[in-house]
This record gives C-alpha cells, sequence and structure tokens, in this order.
C-alpha cells in the first residue's frame, strides 16, 4: 500500500506532513513511501533524507500521488494535486474546513476520504495526535523569539560593571496552550512575566509557572468555562472592567503577547489604539490572534507594522517560522492518527468507522461533505 506525502503549495506554508523519522517509520512497517520532490526542502529536510529512510521521491504531485491510497499534507492540497488524487484515498491533514467549504466541497466531489485534524476532541486518547496542541505551543514559544530580536534590549537583568539592565516585564493575554509556552519562554529568558486569562482555571496554571495572574475575578469569571475547557464568551460589562485593569497594566509592559481564541467566533478585541498609544516607545506587541481577526485594533495580519513607536506583529503561521520543530511534531501527529488504521499484517487500511477520532474528523466521504456542521455550513 501506497502513501503519498505532498510538497505544500500554500503561500508561506514552510511545514512538510512527514519527516525523514515519520516516513522511516511508516516505510520500516512495509508501507510504501512517496515524497513529492522537494516537499521538505523549507523545513531543512532534503530528498535524500527520505532516501535514506527507504522513501522514494515522486518527481512532480501525478507521479507522486500515482495508486495512493493515503495522503498526507499539512494544508489542502492545491487544485492541480487534488486532480492526482485518486477516489477513495485517504486524505489527512489540517483541511482549515469552517470557511472554506467549497474548496472542501472539490474534496467530497473528488470522491476523497478526508480527515481534518483540528476537529480532533481534545480527551486523553487523542492527546498524540492533537496537532492544535502541538503547533500552538511552537507558536507560543516563537512568539517571544520574534518580540525579542526586534526589541533592543536584554530580557533578563543584568548586574554588571558598567551598571544595571532593568529585566523586560512580559504581558501575556490568553493562557492556553500558545500563552502557557510564551510564559514558559519568557520566564526563561528572564523577563517579569504576567498573564490573564477568561477561565479560572487558567490562574493556577499561570502561577506554577512563576507569572502573575492579572483579571478582575468576580462571580462570572469564576464560572467562565465550558465543559470542554475553552474559554466563554463574556458580558459587555465583564469586559469593560478587564479592559480597565488590563489596559492599566499593558501601559506598564515592555512586550505584550496576545493569543485569545474563542471556538468558532471571531478574536476577541483585547487592546484597542489608544492603550498601544499608551506603550512607550520601543515596545513591542505579538498578535498570536492575527490569523482569526487580531486582539489588537492595529495588526495586520502576515505582517509586522509600527505605531507610534510601537511594533506590531502580525505574523500568520507563527509555527511555520520554526518549521524543522513545527513539522518533526506535527508529522508524528499524523502518524498517531494514522497508525491505528493501518493493518500492519496484510499491509492494508483498517478503518473503524464508529471510533469516536474517526467520526469527529471525518468531513468527506463517497462524493459528499458528511460532516454535519460543514455540510450545514455549504449549503
Ligand atoms: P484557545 O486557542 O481556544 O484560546 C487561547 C486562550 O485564550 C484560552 O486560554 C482562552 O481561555 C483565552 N481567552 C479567550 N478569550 C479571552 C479574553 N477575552 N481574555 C483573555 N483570554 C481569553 O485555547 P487552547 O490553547 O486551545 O486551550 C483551551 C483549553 O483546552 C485549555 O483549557 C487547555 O488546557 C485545554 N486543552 C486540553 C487538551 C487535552 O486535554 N487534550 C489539549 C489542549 C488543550
Amino acid at each position: 500500500m501506497k502513501i503519498a506525502i505532498l510538497r505544500e503549495r500554500a503561500e508561506g506554508e514552510t511545514r512538510v506532513a512527514a519527516t525523514p523519522e515519520t516516513a522511516g517509520k511508516l516505510s520500516a512497517l512495509g508501507f510504501e513511501i512517496a515524497i513529492e520532490a522537494g516537499a521538505g526542502a523549507a523545513s531543512r529536510y532534503p530528498d535524500s533524507a527520505y532516501e535514506a529512510a527507504g522513501a522514494s521521491i515522486g518527481r512532480d504531485a501525478r507521479t507522486t500521488l500515482a495508486n495512493a491510497e493515503v495522503v498526507l499534507c499539512v494544508r489542502r492540497p492545491a487544485p492541480s494535486q487534488l486532480r492526482s488524487v485518486r477516489s477513495g484515498a485517504l486524505l489527512i491533514g489540517a483541511l482549515d474546513p469552517f470557511g472554506n467549504e467549497g474548496e472542501i466541497a472539490a474534496i467530497a466531489r473528488a470522491g476523497v476520504v478526508a480527515f481534518s485534524l483540528e476537529l480532533l476532541p481534545r480527551i486523553t486518547r487523542a492527546q498524540t495526535m492533537d496537532i492544535l496542541s502541538s503547533q500552538a505551543n511552537l507558536a507560543g514559544y516563537q512568539s517571544v523569539i520574534e518580540a525579542t530580536s526586534v526589541f533592543g534590549r536584554a530580557m533578563p537583568m543584568m548586574m554588571t560593571a558598567a551598571g544595571t539592565v532593568r529585566p523586560a516585564k512580559v504581558f501575556v493575554m490568553g493562557a492556553g496552550v500558545a500563552g502557557l509556552q510564551a510564559i514558559a519562554t519568557a520566564r526563561r529568558l528572564g523577563a517579569v512575566v504576567s498573564a490573564t486569562d477568561v477561565r479560572p482555571a487558567a490562574k493556577e496554571q499561570v502561577e506554577s509557572l512563576g507569572a502573575k495572574f492579572i483579571a478582575v475575578e468576580d462571580d462570572e469569571f469564576r464560572q467562565a468555562e465550558t465543559a470542554g475547557g475553552y474559554a466563554k464568551e463574556m458580558s459587555a460589562e465583564y469586559r469593560d472592567k478587564q479592559a480597565e485593569l488590563t489596559a492599566q497594566h499593558i501601559a506598564k509592559q515592555d512586550i505584550v503577547i496576545t493569543t485569545a481564541l474563542i471556538p468558532g467566533r471571531a478574536a476577541p478585541r483585547l487592546i484597542d489604539r489608544d492603550v498601544v498609544e499608551s506603550m512607550s516607545e520601543g515596545s513591542v506587541i505579538v498578535d498570536l490572534a492575527a490569523e482569526r481577526g487580531g486582539n489588537v485594533e492595529m495588526t495586520k495580519p502576515g505582517a509586522m507594522i509600527e505605531h507610534n513607536g510601537v511594533k506590531i506583529i502580525g505574523f500568520t503561521n507563527m509555527q511555520g517560522r520554526i518549521p524543522a520543530t513545527a513539522s518533526q511534531l506535527y508529522a508524528r501527529n499524523l502518524i498517531a492518527f494514522l497508525e491505528p488504521m493501518l493493518d500492519k499484517a496484510e499491509r492494508e487500511l483498517k478503518l473503524d468507522w464508529d471510533d469516536e477520532l474517526i467520526k469527529a474528523t471525518l468531513i468527506t466521504r463517497e462524493g459528499a461533505i458528511v460532516h454535519p456542521g460543514i455540510a450545514a455550513a455549504a449549503e
């Protein structure tokens, strides 16, 4: 049975869906692995490393995809690639279905059986497959690295013969997977770190990393978490109180990293223009929610801008800026999802369509969009 790995075509996508490590693992199980030429180049994985791991290199998408029963990808395949995916093949990746229903319908029409791993439930069994967590963690780390690289000052306190340098103050808004890693990274670099979130459970996590928790802790806050562990949208009254508290705090910060998201909605606005203008010249904001509309009024998705001497970084695909590590973890997530579908003795696919994880992530099958939420949005 053949498993194909595509070279990503989406603009700015540097990651790849298999590394020599995961290709080697599948190859050792007796599967035929085909990598589209140059697929790992932007992630620093040359074709020769895949060949050494037992994979073959396809010179183009058509050759790579010929007779493949499984196709692994990061983003949705380009239309030119989709044409060569055979009907009935499995396609596994981060297919970003919501808001892209037209493209998903095209995948359905091609007869492809598509799984979108952003839809995995966040249960213990799915943790090894959780692409949202593996990539958000790296985005949180990289957000601090990007901020420090343009900050122009040192992060830790330094007591030198030439005098003392004060530590940088870093404030992280949204203490989910990305935010907690941003806190940990900024702490490792020696900054004085504080953080906020609307979920009460975040307080203990923030404090356990040695950061100060800043939030209006009223009755609404104490109940502000869904059963799934996600943030709820807060009342206008709470938002106003919280905005006032954080505005005063932000004026005294050197670096602010925003990561706040609410599933299925546009990112909440946390920082208005006047708050940016209250910050000192040379301060830096990184808006990790840029791809979903941004937490900061002036964020320009995909770019760094400067307003009143404050740099605002709105890079999308932050994890793609450390592509080798992002691909390494993403590829391992994919293999963890794929492995239970493989009959290793017979070297063929064996899917349990009733499995909770398969049901949650399956979006197209037998020519139709089968995920109820996406099918409804596509009508
Ligand atoms: P996310 O990316 O949806 O949101 C990022 C953070 O922003 C969240 O912590 C959220 O509470 C916060 N936020 C939303 N609105 C805000 C506002 N107005 N002000 C400040 N903060 C705001 O979240 P995530 O990183 O995917 O994590 C969400 C939850 O899922 C967490 O509880 C996390 O621990 C949990 N989780 C569980 C598993 C698992 O069990 N397998 C895996 C990953 C995450």
